[in-house]
């Protein structure tokens, strides 16, 4: 058995079992014992039953003596054994497991561990974890054949549906001792100091000693991880600097400034800041490659108009990504408004409206690839969706790529590289706001620049938690401001990590709800991420033009459609959405001048949910509410639904702001002495899958 093994040659596991492993993103050996249980349960507590108190957790080891399923008077099945250790018998229950009358016979030797509680009046052990024994472990606790079930802690891991804890638990135990000789540790040992080996870490995050092992084990594999990414990061950040030069661009002060004194508004302190430093990367001899974050509403699109303008008047293209063609052609607008009084000419690509106005030519008999396609008299800008590179489309004097919000982070960047001999500067752009040492270790290869002021006077979007017993108060007033001519986002509960079926009918029901029993009297739309592109344009144009007065969604909308006439958000489920998400959300509303509002409504009144989500009545930094986020919930939260694909992370914890900074610490002097890792080619080996996934290149 190899580590890369696929894990149908192990024994017991034939294409069913393999189906659901896939669910879990298990396909191989390796995958499998990178499975690390998520919590554990503590049944290392062994003791006789007399001495066994009501409530505790306690592992017992005993015979069966007699065990049966009966019916209770509401036909459900329940198992009862009793089970005897030698000091005293104890009722074992179970509920709906009728065929443990098959698994267990009466003069079994079990191990088993649970609760102690009163069940009818007798003392037993409701729906204990069991596991059968032989006679050395009952007469022995030390014995050879460590229980792994019952009487430790017991791993805990992620299921999914038909594949429980004690399944993987038998596996892995099955497997683990079989590879791990096999497994290489890549730390330089002068990293690891006092860490434990890599194999110990393996063996105790899964079957743990103790808890000071399993402490040790978990901060060994969190370390791993995070310095695994901290140095591709950083490795990847060398390799751009060493790319081949473009001709470095000295700008006119005097023509920037023209175009600024063009600006219906005076710019932000942090958009000139921003414009600055990406002018001052523009004047290097490498490539730009640097990430621009500010929210919803920051001001990034003239930001990257004004780049825009800049390679124009140096005559250089500049190719502006967008992640769809409703944003695309907002996103042209804005810019031929802007570029237009210059004389510069800015085009439009996208996948159905293949459109440059009349420049375009499709030269496909005489190209090899019919789908290419060639551009004569180009614009200075070209604004498009992926399908701009996915086309093949032959751009040269492409000086600048801007990228804004890219669902999959480095794949339009790849997919432009692939298809160009120059390399173009880059800039992308995200309202994700991402805490500093977050995003210094996941976007660590790039430069990061931050619009951390909103325009002067912007109208906040007032904010309040709804409990349902004032729901029915919520609608009235949402009904009075429709009359009056406003318009209404329903964003429907994040079902799961993606746009699913299950989050396409929770929006429709919602939706017919609405329709029917709410709002009978307007107009609603219903829009999600099954619908076609063609269908949600639709949908999309109809709000835009008031044909809608209601716009049911699942949060497809948070990709930027600018609807001034909006003025009320109502978030189900509110719960499930990290602050930072909802902060993103909400600034969908509040961008015309009319009084705007947020409403959240939780499906469940906890006390710390509902204290949660009230800190978006008074908060309205989106950085501070994603630090929140990283605290409150670690770091699943602070990249919402789209932009966690970049690293997958196990084990290791974003919030650990300490880890994070020396892991890249201990990166940066590795690369510092060895710049391509020549002396450490397992470190090598170790990150080629990781920066192969990462890397632009
Ligand atoms: P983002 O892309 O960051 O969400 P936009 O670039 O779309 O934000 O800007 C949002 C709105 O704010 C636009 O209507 C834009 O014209 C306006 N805007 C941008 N910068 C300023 C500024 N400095 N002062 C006033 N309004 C601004
Ligand atoms: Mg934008």
């Amino acid at each position: 058995m190899e580590l890369y093994t696929p894990i149908s040659a192990i024994d017991g596991i034939g294409p069913s079992f393999q189906w659901k492993l896939k669910q879990l993103e298990i396909n191989t050996v390796a995958d499998l014992i990178d499975h690390f249980p998520f919590r554990y349960d503590d049944f290392s507590n062994v003791a006789p039953v007399v001495e066994a108190k009501e409530g505790e957790r306690v592992t017992l080891k005993g015979e069966v003596w007699s065990i049966q399923n009966v019916f209770t008077r509401s036909r459900k099945i329940i198992t009862k054994a009793v089970f005897n250790d030698g000091t005293a018998p104890i009722e074992l229950i179970w509920f709906n497991q009728h065929w443990l009358t098959k698994q267990i016979k009466s003069g079994d030797r079990l191990q088993i561990s649970g609760k102690i509680s009163r069940y009818k009046n007798k003392v037993s052990v409701v729906a204990p974890v069991w596991e059968k024994v032989n006679e050395s472990v009952v007469s022995s606790l030390e014995s050879v054949a460590k229980p792994i079930h019952t009487g430790r802690l017991v791993p805990v891991y992620p299921e999914t549906y038909g594949l429980t804890s004690k399944w993987l638990r038998t596996k892995i135990s099955d497997v683990l001792p079989r590879v791990l000789s096999l497994i290489k540790d890549p730390l330089p040992e002068a990293i690891r100091g006092e860490m434990p080996p890599l194999i110990e870490a393996y063996q105790e995050i899964h079957f743990p000693t103790d808890y000071k092992k399993l402490d040790a084990a978990r901060n060994r594999l969190a370390f791993d991880e995070l310095f695994y990414i901290q140095l591709a990061t950083q490795k990847i950040r060398l390799e751009w600097q060493d790319k081949q030069s473009l001709v470095p661009i000295k700008f006119d002060e005097s023509k920037i400034q023209s175009f600024i004194d063009n600006l219906p508004f005076k710019l932000t302190s942090a958009q000139t800041r921003v414009i600055n430093e990406v002018i001052s990367d523009l004047s290097r001899s490498y490539p730009m490659n640097r990430l621009v974050q500010g929210e919803v509403g920051s001001g990034k699109t003239v930001v990257a108009a004004a780049l825009a303008y800049l390679m124009a008047s140096v005559g250089m293209r500049t190719l502006v990504m967008a992640p769809t063609e409703i944003l695309a052609f907002q996103h042209h607008k804005t810019m031929s408004a802007l570029l237009e009084p210059f004389k510069f000419s800015v085009g439009i690509y996208t996948g159905s409206r293949k459109k440059l106005g009349d420049r375009i030519k499709n030269q496909g008999n005489k190209n090899h690839d019919s789908s290419s396609i060639i551009l004569d008299s180009i614009p200075d800008v070209i604004v498009g969706t992926h399908a701009l590179v996915s086309k093949n489309i032959k751009i040269d004097d492409v000086g600048l790529v801007i990228i804004d919000e890219q669902q999959r982070f480095g794949v339009e960047q790849r997919s432009i590289l692939r298809a160009r001999a120059k390399v173009p500067h880059f800039l992308t752009m995200t309202a994700t706001p991402i805490p500093r040492t977050v995003a210094l270790t996941l976007y660590g290869d790039l430069d990061l620049s931050v619009i951390d002021e909103m325009p002067a006077n912007r109208q906040r979007v007032k904010t309040h938690f709804v409990p349902s017993k004032k729901r029915k108060d919520a609608y009235k007033f949402i009904a009075g401001k429709v009359i009056k001519g406003d318009q209404v986002y329903v964003v429907t509960p994040l079902i799961e990590e993606s746009e699913t079926l299950e989050s396409a009918k929770a929006a429709k029901v919602e939706f017919i709800r609405l329709s029917q029993e709410v709002f009978p009297n307007f107009k609603l739309g219903l829009l999600h991420g099954r619908l076609t592109s063609k269908e949600k344009d639709s949908v999309l144009n109809k709000f835009k033009d008031g044909e809608l007065d209601i716009l049911v969604s699942t949060t497809v909308v948070e990709v930027g459609v600018d609807v001034p006439n909006a003025t009320i958000m109502i978030i189900e489920g509110a719960e499930r959405f990290g602050l930072a998400q909802l902060h993103q959300l909400r600034g969908r509303v509040g961008r015309g001048d009319k009084e705007s509002f947020c409403f959240l409504f939780a499906s469940s009144e906890e006390r710390g949910i509902v204290s949660r989500l009230k800190n978006l009545e008074t908060i309205y930094d989106g950085m501070k509410l994603s630090e929140l986020d990283l605290k409150i919930r670690g770091g699943g939260e602070v990249f919402g639904t789209r932009q966690s694909g970049r690293f997958n992370l196990k084990i290791a914890s974003l919030a650990d702001i300490t880890l994070l900074e020396r892991t890249r610490r201990e990166a940066r002097e590795v690369l510092l002495k060895d710049p391509r890792l020549e002396k450490h080619p397992q470190l090598r080996v170790k990150l080629s899958d990781l920066i192969a996934n990462a890397s632009p290149d």
